[in-house]
C-alpha cells in the first residue's frame, strides 16, 4: 500500500510509514523529526524538565525506555546543566529478559551515560521466581506482574532519591496510558484517575522523587518504528510470566477502536487530562500521603509494596 508513495510533507521522499490518525504517510526524515518534535513538545507542554533537572531514567531495555533514554541524551546537549543517569532494575527473570537488560548496560556505555544496576535479590532478599515460590504459600497470592511491578516502583523511587534525582523519567507510551486509563475507569479508581497524568507526584516531599512521562503522547507502534529506524539495541524483555491478563484485554480493545476510529487513543488521553484537575479537586480532602516506611505514594499508613514485603517475610525498605 505504501510502494511508491511518497512522503506528505516533503513530498519527495519514498513514505515509509503511514499515521493514520493524520491521515499522513512520512519518509524516513519526516519521521524521525515528527517523533522527536512530538516528545519535545509533551516536555514543554507538561513542564516536564526544568535546566537544572537531574534526571533518573528507569531503563528496562524494551524499546520504550531505550527510545526514551535516546531522546533525552539528545536533548541534554541544549541543556548542559542537566544531568542524566540510568536506572536498571534485574528482577531475576533470566532469559530473554537478561539479554534486555545486557543490552541497557551496553547502550548506556555506547551513549556515555552512567548507570546504576540493583537486583531484586540483592535488594529484597529474593528474585521475582523465589518471591513466587513464596507467595504460592500465602492464603491469596498475587499474579507475579503484581509483585513486580510494586517493588520495582518502590525501588526505583529509593534509589533515584539516593542518587539526587530530582525527577525519575518512565517509558511509559500512549498506549499504557490509554491502558491504564481505561482500567481505572472500569474499576471505577477515581483517586487513581486523579493522579494519572504526564508527571506523577505533585507531593512535595524529599522522600519522593516526581515521575515523568515524556512519550506518554507517543503511540507504542511509532515508538517501536522509530527504535528500528535509530538502530537502538532493543533485544526484546519478553517475561515468561503472563503478563497482566485485564492489560491485554484493554489492549486489544483500544486496538479494535484505534483501528477503526483512528486517533481514539488520543481522544481518551485529552479526556483523562481534563478530567485530572476536577477529580483532584474532589480528592482534595483526601491527599494522597507517603509512606512512613520507604516515601512511596500510599493512601494508608503503609504502602503496597511495604505491605507486600511484610506478607513474604521480605526484609523491609531502607530509608
Ligand atoms: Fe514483571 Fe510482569 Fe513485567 Fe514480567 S511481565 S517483568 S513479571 S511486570
Ligand atoms: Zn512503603
Amino acid at each position: 500500500m505504501m510502494e511508491g508513495t511518497l512522503c506528505s510533507r516533503c513530498k519527495r521522499r519514498k513514505a515509509i510509514i503511514e499515521i493514520r490518525y493524520l491521515n499522513e504517510r512520512l519518509c524516513r526524515e519526516c519521521f524521525v523529526s515528527f517523533f522527536e518534535k512530538r516528545v519535545r513538545r509533551t516536555i514543554r507542554r507538561y513542564e516536564l524538565l526544568d535546566p537544572k533537572d537531574v534526571v533518573a531514567v528507569a531503563l528496562s531495555g524494551g524499546k520504550d525506555s531505550m527510545v526514551l533514554l535516546h531522546i533525552l541524551k539528545k536533548l541534554s546537549k541544549k541543556a548542559p546543566r542537566s544531568k542524566l543517569f540510568a536506572i536498571i532494575i534485574d528482577e531475576g527473570i533470566g532469559g530473554p529478559r537478561r539479554k534486555g537488560i545486557e543490552g541497557a548496560m551496553s547502550f548506556c556505555d555506547d551513549l556515555g551515560i552512567e548507570y546504576h544496576l540493583y537486583t531484586f535479590k540483592e535488594e529484597l532478599g529474593l528474585d521475582i521466581n523465589g518471591i513466587m515460590e513464596r507467595a504460592s504459600k500465602l492464603k491469596n497470592p498475587m499474579p507475579a506482574c503484581s509483585y513486580c511491578g510494586v517493588f520495582r516502583r518502590q525501588l526505583l523511587n529509593q534509589k533515584a532519591r539516593e542518587l539526587g534525582a530530582t525527577k525519575l523519567a518512565t517509558g511509559h507510551n500512549l498506549d499504557d496510558e490509554c491502558q491504564t486509563a481505561l482500567m481505572n475507569f472500569i474499576r471505577g479508581d477515581v483517586s487513581r484517575i486523579a493522579r494519572a497524568g504526564a508527571v506523577v507526584g505533585v507531593i512535595k516531599d524529599p522522600l519522593f522523587v516526581p515521575k515523568i512521562k515524556p512519550l506518554r503522547e507517543s503511540p507504542e507502534e511509532e515508538i517501536q518504528v522509530y527504535a528500528e529506524l535509530s538502530s537502538l539495541p532493543v533485544l526484546g524483555s519478553a517475561c515468561p510470566y503472563a503478563g497482566d491478563a485485564f492489560r491485554k484485554q484493554m489492549r486489544e480493545i483500544l486496538s479494535r477502536l484505534e483501528r477503526r476510529y483512528p486517533g481514539t487513543r488520543y481522544q481518551l488521553l485529552g479526556s483523562v487530562d481534563n478530567l485530572i484537575p476536577l477529580l483532584s479537586m474532589r480528592e482534595e480532602g483526601e491527599k494522597p500521603r507517603l509512606c512512613e516506611v520507604c516515601g512511596e505514594i500510599t493512601s494508608g499508613e503503609e504502602c503496597k509494596s511495604c505491605a507486600m514485603r511484610r506478607e513474604l517475610g521480605l526484609r523491609p525498605a531502607d530509608l
